[in-house]
């Protein structure tokens, strides 16, 4: 269940500070005013300013799983803010904990595999992203949207749990920015088929060709780092790439 689960009210209201703190500025916390008589009263009656934000994240991993995508990504798009989602609790945990290793290393010494990462740019939260997701970022927020090895739900009936469909489309469009990528791969051939067609039939993308899409060093990344990637590489399975641009408003909707 993610009951438990807590999503900001609107975006503007999302704390990326405690999440990238080399690049946000944690916010000012309300402080009682001087002039107040009652000092004790005046907490509970001011008005919380809005984080002081510098930077947002512009690259999402839904379902992240063990951040292997996120480790990769670091060094590669060193000046971008990436953020995994992922909805186990532990596994979660797992990342959040790995990536304050990471970073508390490469403050003792440069990563001897990546320089030119000291994995500040790379966080995790806990999210459903079958929800709330216009919660977490701003319309056109994203310049990048990867969805790696998604739970297959074999069976009709758990379709609707799928992570791609055309509901879901519609909020991938709404997040991420015109020019925007959304990066598919699946080792199930039947998804793979599932996920093109519902993209392809959203007037706000458009797939993007072979050639582009093997050129893209996300790609390889995808491929390559994932632990699902890494998988299904070691059993000599194949692994099916797709890519979607999102298209100008005035071109799709
Ligand atoms: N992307 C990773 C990879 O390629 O190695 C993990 C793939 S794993 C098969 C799918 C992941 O998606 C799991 O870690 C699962 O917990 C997560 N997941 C499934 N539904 C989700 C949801 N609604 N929101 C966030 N994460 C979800």
């Amino acid at each position: 269940s993610d009951h438990d689960l807590k999503y900001p009210e609107s975006p503007a209201a999302m704390d990326w500070s405690q999440h990238y703190p080399a690049y946000v500025a944690t916010p000012p916390q309300p402080q009682p005013t001087t002039q107040d008589p009652e000092p004790s009263k005046a907490l509970t009656t001011t008005t919380p300013k809005p984080p002081a934000m510098t930077a947002l994240p512009t690259v999402a991993d839904i379902g992240c799983g063990f951040g292997g995508l996120l480790f990769a990504l670091s060094p590669l798009l060193p000046e971008t803010l990436i953020l995994g989602l992922e909805i186990r609790v532990s596994v979660t945990e797992y990342v959040q904990e790995k990536i304050r290793a990471l970073r508390a290393q490469a403050a003792l010494s440069p990563p001897p595999n990546s320089p030119g990462t000291s994995y500040a740019n790379i966080a995790c939260l806990r999210a459903n992203t079958m929800k709330f997701l216009p919660n977490l970022f701003h319309k056109h927020q994203l310049s990048k949207l990867f969805l790696c090895f998604p739970d297959p739900h074999f069976k009709s009936r758990k379709h609707k749990a799928r992570i791609v469909s055309s509901t879901l489309c519609s909020e991938y469009a709404y997040v991420l920015a015109p020019g925007g990528k959304a990066y598919t791969i699946t080792d199930v051939e039947d998804l793979h088929a599932w996920m093109a067609e519902r993209f392809a039939a959203h007037p706000s993308f458009e797939r993007v060709g072979e050639e582009e899409v093997e050129a893209d060093a996300c790609v390889g990344v995808m491929r390559g780092e994932t632990e699902e990637g890494k998988k299904v590489g070691r059993n000599g399975g194949r692994k099916f790439v797709a890519v979607f641009r999102r298209l100008d408003e005035g071109e799709g909707v």
